[in-house]
């Protein structure tokens, strides 16, 4: 049986394994589909505390990954399917079917942002197509850039990049928003802020070397076309959290985020960490501290169970 098994390997994931295995605990990490997390699909992160002049995203979780094993963290690529955490010893279920029995879990699947899902999007990802105006606005100063969302992260995100963006074109494709009024109002007064009410993005415009220039926009009532220029687009269209494999056995709130006590589940001895639970802050330094949380609260419990 493992004492500890961390699911997730992104920032989350990997703190719980670093401070774990310098508790003596040498978990066992299973690094799911995205080993290293969201981070792997940007470039520069320049928020990450301790490094002043920004550092590549995979290279930034590589280090993590590193530190951990440094210290007997073991990380394994496979995803877990399912669980079972009625009885003890806590049960989780490999990709292959095989069973893994541990006396303390941490949930550490993150949240993945939606996207449009159209060709043109992933030619461009982390070319000028982001998800996240508070980790990429800084590189779109004084440029004019879209959201894509109707919802309060697109307002939210459409409301900050202001201060850095030239023009904030928010892409809707209905005529009403769906976000609260007090967003919306707040979005509809800013000078900055334009809507493209009506519009799909059919595809972002670009090439290879400058990346984004812009969007082609189908009017949804007449299917008439236009062109938006832009050289960066973000997307607000929703995050879906990672939290498929536990449904049933752990409460989510109607989005599918677990529901938490500090990091704690309503089941003894299984912890959250990061994005799977937090869907206010969503950065790389919140998801690592939440990472620490669950791991020194994995430590106390199997202190009190003599494990
Ligand atoms: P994630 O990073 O999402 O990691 C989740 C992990 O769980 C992955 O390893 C995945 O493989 C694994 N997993 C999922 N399901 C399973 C399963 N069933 N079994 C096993 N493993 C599973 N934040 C910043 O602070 N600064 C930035 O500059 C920044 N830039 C960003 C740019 C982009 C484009 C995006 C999308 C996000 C960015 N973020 C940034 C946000 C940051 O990446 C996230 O807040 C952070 O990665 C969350 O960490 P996490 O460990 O909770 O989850
Ligand atoms: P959301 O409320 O689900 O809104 C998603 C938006 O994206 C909707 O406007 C939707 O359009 C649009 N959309 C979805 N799929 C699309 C597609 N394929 N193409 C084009 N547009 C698409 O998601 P959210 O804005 O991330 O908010 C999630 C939750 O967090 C909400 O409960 C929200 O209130 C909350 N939140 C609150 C705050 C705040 O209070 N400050 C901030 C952020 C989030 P339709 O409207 O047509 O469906």
């Amino acid at each position: 049986m493992e004492k500890l098994a961390i699911v997730g390997s992104g920032p989350a994931g990997l703190t719980s394994a670093l401070y774990a295995a310098r508790a003596g605990l040498a978990p066992l990490v299973f690094e799911g589909l995205e080993p290293g997390g969201q981070l792997t699909t940007t470039t520069e992160v320049e928020n990450y505390p301790g490094f002043p002049d920004g550092i590549d995203g995979t290279e930034l979780v590589g280090l993590m990954r590193r530190q951990a094993e440094r210290f007997g963290a073991r990380c394994v690529a496979d995803e877990i399917v399912g669980c079972d955490f009625t009885g003890r010893p806590l049960k989780l279920k490999r990709s292959g079917g095989e069973q893994v029995e541990a006396a303390c879990v941490i949930v550490a699947t993150g949240a993945s942002a939606r996207y449009l899902g159209i060709e043109s999007e992933r030619r461009f990802m982390g070319k000028g197509v982001t998800a996240c105006a508070t980790c990429d606005g800084a590189f779109y100063r004084n440029q004019d850039v879209a959201v894509v969302g109707g919802g309060d992260t697109a307002m939210e995100e459409a409301l900050f990049l202001t201060r850095m963006c030239s023009s904030v074109t928010v892409v809707h494709r209905r005529d009403e928003l769906r976000a609260s009024r007090i967003m919306a109002r707040r979005a509809m007064e800013h000078p900055k802020i334009k809507f493209a009410w009506n519009s799909l993005v059919e595809e972002v415009l670009g090439d290879d070397r400058k990346g984004v220039t812009g969007l082609k926009l189908r009017d949804v009532r007449t299917d008439k076309l236009s062109e938006l220029a832009v050289t960066g687009v973000f997307m607000a269209i929703g995050h879906k959290p990672n939290t498929d494999a536990f449904r049933g056995q752990l409460d989510t709130d109607d989005v599918g985020y677990l529901v938490v006590d500090g990091v704690r589940t309503k089941v003894a001895g299984v912890f959250a960490a990061g994005d799977v639970y937090d869907h206010v802050y969503r950065q790389a330094v919140t998801a690592a501290g939440s990472g620490c949380m669950a791991a020194i609260e994995a430590e106390r419990y199997l202190q009190g169970l003599n494990v």
